[in-house]
Parts: C-alpha cells; sequence; structure tokens
C-alpha cells in the first residue's frame, strides 16, 4: 500500500463552476473573486476579505500595512512554516521569536513580553497546524503596549478560540489555500480584517500600487502582481460553501488516529486545548526521546508510507543562522519538538483500512526502535 502524505478534496462542484469561468473569458479581476471575497468574509464574521495569490503575499502585505522598516521588530514563534518569519525580512525588519508552548506548539504567550522593547511594532502569532494560539493573553499584552497583531491563520481555517474564529482577533489576519491546507485554490490566500483603511491598503498592493479609482497606468505606490485569479477564485468559492464537510471529514480521520494510537507505547498523539474548536491541518505526532524519528521516517517510507518532520525550526534554516547568528540552542523547546514530531498521511478522504495501515506500520517501527 502507498499513503500519500495529503491530497486536495476536489468534486465535481468545484471542477463545474471553474468551467463555468473558462466560459466567460474573463481570468482575473472578474465577478468570482468578488464573490469568493464576500464569502469569506462572510463565513470568518471580518468586514473585509481581500483575496491574494498566496498566504505569502497576504503576509507580506500584513507587514506592509504596520509600516514597519530597517530595524524594527516583529514578535513571532521560530516553530512554523518559513513564510511566516520571511514576510518579516521582506520590510528589512526583524523577526524576534519566542520559543513555544510544548503541549499546544503555539508561541508561550507568557514569554512575549520580556521580548518587547522599544523597537517592537507588531506581533506575529501563527496558530499551529489549526490550533489558535492563547488569544486571550496576546490581546491582552498587544493592548497593553498598543502593538497590533497579524494572525498567521494560514493553517487555521474555521478554527475556534473560546467560540471565535481564528482570524477575527488581530488588526488582520491570513489564511492560505496552498493544496494540502483544509480548502485549497491551487496557490491563493485571503487576508480578512474589520479595517477599511488597510482593506483598501491590501486591494491596491495586491494590485499593482493602483489606486481605488484611478486608472489602469496610475501608480499611486509601490505595489506588486498578488492578484487571485478568477480560477483560482472559483476554486475558492466551491470549497468554501463545502468547508464544514471538509472540516468534519478531517476531524473524523483524526479522531480515528487519536483512537488508534491511544494505547501505542513512545508514541503522543496531538494536543488540543479543551478552549478550542480545532481546525486539522496535519495530523502530527511526537515520538518519546530515544527514538531516532528520522529513522522511523524512512523506515515508513519502506512501508510506503509518506511522513515529514513538521516543522524545521526557522531560526536554524541557514540563512537565519547567516544573517542573525542563530544557533542550536537558541529556542530549546521548539529545538526539541521539532527533533521528535512526524507528520503522518492525513487529508479528509483517508479511509480508515488506510489509517489502520500506517498506524500498524508505525507501531510495529516503533516497538523495534524502542
Ligand atoms: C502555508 C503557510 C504559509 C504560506 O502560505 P502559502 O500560501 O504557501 O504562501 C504561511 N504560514 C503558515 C504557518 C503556513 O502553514
Amino acid at each position: 500500500m502507498r499513503v500519500p502524505l495529503s491530497s486536495p478534496d476536489i468534486t465535481e462542484h468545484e471542477i463545474q463552476l471553474i468551467n463555468q469561468v473558462l466560459r466567460t473569458r474573463y481570468l482575473s479581476i472578474g465577478p468570482m473573486i468578488e464573490r469568493f471575497e464576500g464569502a469569506m468574509a462572510n463565513y470568518i464574521g471580518t468586514k473585509h476579505a481581500v483575496g491574494v495569490n498566496s498566504g505569502t503575499a497576504g503576509l507580506h502585505l500584513c507587514i506592509r500595512a504596520t509600516g514597519v522598516g530597517e530595524g524594527d521588530e516583529v514578535i513571532t514563534t521560530p516553530f512554523s512554516f518559513v513564510a511566516s518569519a520571511n514576510c518579516i525580512l521582506f520590510e528589512r525588519a526583524r523577526p524576534v521569536f519566542v520559543d513555544i508552548d510544548p503541549e499546544t506548539l503555539n508561541v508561550d504567550a507568557e514569554k512575549i513580553e520580556e521580548k518587547i522593547t522599544p523597537r517592537t511594532k507588531a506581533l506575529l502569532p501563527v496558530h499551529v497546524f489549526g490550533q489558535p494560539c492563547d488569544m486571550d493573553k496576546l490581546i491582552a499584552i498587544a493592548a497593553k503596549y498598543d502593538l497590533p497583531v497579524i494572525e498567521d491563520a494560514c493553517e487555521a481555517i474555521g478554527a475556534e478560540y473560546k467560540g471565535r474564529k481564528a482570524g477575527t482577533f488581530g488588526r488582520c489576519a491570513v489564511f492560505s489555500f496552498y493544496p494540502n491546507k483544509q480548502m485549497t485554490t491551487g496557490e491563493g490566500g485571503v487576508i480578512v480584517t474589520d479595517d477599511e483603511e488597510w482593506a483598501d491598503l491590501f486591494r491596491s498592493l495586491r494590485n499593482q500600487g493602483r489606486g481605488r479609482d484611478g486608472g489602469w497606468l496610475t501608480h499611486e505606490q509601490l505595489g506588486y502582481n498578488y492578484r487571485l485569479d478568477e480560477l483560482s477564485s472559483a476554486l475558492g468559492v466551491a470549497q468554501l460553501e463545502r468547508i464544514e464537510e471538509l472540516l468534519a471529514k478531517r476531524d473524523k480521520v483524526a479522531q480515528m488516529y487519536n483512537e488508534l494510537l491511544a494505547d501505542t507505547d513512545g508514541v503522543k498523539v496531538p494536543c488540543v486545548s479543551p478552549q478550542v474548536r480545532m481546525s486539522w491541518f496535519v495530523y502530527v505526532v511526537r515520538l518519546a526521546s530515544g527514538i531516532d524519528r528520522d529513522r522511523v521516517m524512512a523506515r515508513l517510507e519502506e512501508k510506503g508510507v509518506a511522513s515529514r518532520p513538521y516543522f524545521s525550526p526557522i531560526h536554524l534554516q541557514p540563512f537565519y543562522r547567516q544573517m542573525f547568528g542563530f544557533k542550536e540552542g537558541d529556542f530549546p523547546i521548539t529545538e526539541a519538538v521539532a527533533r521528535s514530531t512526524l507528520a503522518l498521511p492525513f487529508h479528509g478522504n483517508l479511509d480508515e483500512e488506510s489509517v489502520e495501515y500506517v498506524c500498524d506500520a508505525l507501531g510495529e517501527i516503533i516497538s523495534q526502535e524502542a
């Protein structure tokens, strides 16, 4: 058996809507992106949603909106996908990392205040693997120091913290629709915000710095081509119509894993805080210390089971070490977690037989390794 790491959930419904766009001949800046943005703002519960062509592009525009520049600092987590810190570098500001909570794997809110300096300009928490951060604490710190919060919600569409959706806590938030995410547009993302000025700014910046009512060749500011095209938007509309189904299917697979792995020695299943609704992005287990994670991965591969170390710490990426002098030991919890975590095959259409196969394979390998 071969079990892939992820797979998008595409039905005839998606295909039909995309075909409809192709027949209209409007492939960019048409009605479909507006329909997608309206549906997204409605789903998340924000006043505005601005479609962009990747989560990374969305994060970049959020950082642009804060106005940070050379020498400014933005507080974030080293345990994330590299884009959540790169967006800070795009504007020559400095990511200031705060180590994580070993259970939720999100930034440890208790350790943020000691990192705040007069140069701190924003907080950029990441809802890792679809579990919202401890937003009460984060928002309290942001209010105390008057800092905008940018939520990297790229992995957390539909997640909730104390009954409130991820993406509604910060000044703005970004969701990604890369094919391995809970819903996809191929490539794509969206920024959500209640702030009208920022929404206007995002719309201009994604569209080459054009003004709202200005001409096609009038550029009011330095902008980019970060537009989401009509085909991607159509895929987004169709996926968003099925979002609760998509999330429920993933939740069901996660619960299957939880049950099957509950008694496997040496394997710790994901820890979900009782105050959140998890939106399952990946299914990541932690192996007990002493088990060689990379050997387990190699042996899973031999059995046809794809897996991946999620994440490799950002501060230890070669160019971060070079730019900032980061080294092993700087963020010990992040590093210990990163050494022992393993993402197992995970998507909404993974059937029971495949989940059982993966769990049996993992159990067998672990019993031989331990
Ligand atoms: C996927 C992801 C991104 C980037 O999204 P892209 O759409 O791939 O650019 C950013 N941050 C996190 C935490 C992600 O998981």
